[in-house]
C-alpha cells in the first residue's frame, strides 16, 4: 500500500514537473494580440511595449494599416510579429453585424476569393516586414464560407491561426488553427492578472486580444489599465513565457512532433 503510495506520488512530482518546462522552462506561456491595425496602438501601446522589452503580435489588415504604413514597418523590424489579418477584413453579415458592407460580407465570397486575399496579404506583409512565416487571426473569428472551412487550403500558408473563443489550454490540447484567446473588452488590469494566474496555475497558454488601446475601437482598454497588466506581466517573467504568436506556435508544433516521435 506505501509503495503504491510513493509511486503515485512520484508520478505526481513527474508529472508537474513536465508540466512545468514545456514553456521554455517556465509555468504557462502568455501571447499578446493587437487586432485591426488601430493608431492608438501604435501611439499607446507600442511605447509600453518597447519600454518593458515585450513581444507581441500584431494582427493588420492590409487597408486599416494603409494610414501608417511607415510606423508598422517600423513595428515589425522591432522584432514584433505583424500578422496576417486579411485586405479588406470580411465577415459574415447579418443579425448583429449589420455594420459588415455587403462587398465584404462572406456570404458573398467564395472560398477561393478568401484564399486569394488572404494570401495577397502575406504580399503585403512581406514589403513590410521581409518575413516569409506568420500567423493568421479569423476576422471577427469567421472561420467558414458557407459550409467549408477556408483555413484546410491556408495551411501552407501560416504556422497557426487565432479564433476568439475565451479558453486556455495546456499545450498538447492546443489546436494550432484554432487557437483559443481571451478578448479584452473595457477589462480592468486585475481582471486580466485572474486570467495569468489561472494559465500559471494550469500550465496553458493564455491568447489575450486587445483592439482599442486608449480608444480607436468600442472593444477598448484604458491606456492606464494595460500599462499596469504589462508590467505585472514584466514582473512575473520569470514563471511567464510571453512570445509572439509565431513563436509560441512554432515550439508548440516542435512539442506536437517530438511527441508523436
Ligand atoms: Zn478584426
Amino acid at each position: 500500500m506505501k509503495r503504491i503510495f510513493c509511486l503515485l506520488l512520484l508520478y505526481t512530482f513527474l508529472y508537474k514537473c513536465d508540466a512545468q518546462t514545456v514553456w521554455q522552462n517556465k509555468r504557462c506561456a502568455v501571447v499578446l494580440t493587437y487586432d485591426d491595425a488601430i493608431a492608438q496602438q501604435l501611439d499607446n501601446a507600442i511605447p509600453v511595449l518597447d519600454s518593458l522589452q515585450l513581444k507581441a503580435t500584431f494582427y493588420l489588415t492590409g487597408y486599416f494599416a494603409k494610414d501608417r504604413l511607415n510606423d508598422w514597418k517600423k513595428v515589425g523590424a522591432k522584432g514584433y510579429e505583424l500578422g496576417n489579418h486579411t485586405l479588406y477584413h470580411p465577415c459574415n453579415g447579418g443579425k448583429g453585424r449589420e455594420w459588415v458592407k455587403p462587398d465584404y460580407d462572406l456570404r458573398q465570397y467564395t472560398v477561393q476569393r478568401m484564399v486569394d486575399e488572404t494570401r495577397m496579404t502575406n504580399v503585403f506583409l512581406h514589403t513590410l516586414d521581409g518575413k516569409t512565416k506568420r500567423t493568421f487571426a479569423y476576422t471577427c473569428g469567421d472561420m467558414k464560407i458557407a459550409d467549408t472551412s477556408f483555413i484546410e487550403q491556408m495551411k501552407d500558408d501560416f504556422v497557426a491561426a487565432r479564433a476568439v473563443r475565451n479558453e486556455m489550454h495546456t499545450i498538447d490540447k492546443v489546436d494550432l488553427y484554432n487557437v483559443d484567446c481571451y478578448m479584452v473588452n473595457n477589462n480592468t488590469a486585475e481582471q486580466m492578472i485572474q486570467w495569468v494566474k489561472k494559465a500559471e496555475a494550469t500550465n496553458s497558454l493564455l491568447v489575450i486580444l486587445f483592439h482599442g488601446v486608449g480608444g480607436g475601437n468600442s472593444l477598448n482598454i484604458q491606456v492606464s489599465e494595460h500599462s499596469k497588466f504589462l508590467h505585472y506581466l514584466k514582473q512575473r517573467e520569470k514563471h511567464i513565457w510571453i512570445a509572439t504568436m509565431l513563436a509560441a506556435a512554432e515550439h508548440i508544433a516542435q512539442y506536437n512532433k517530438q511527441k508523436t516521435q
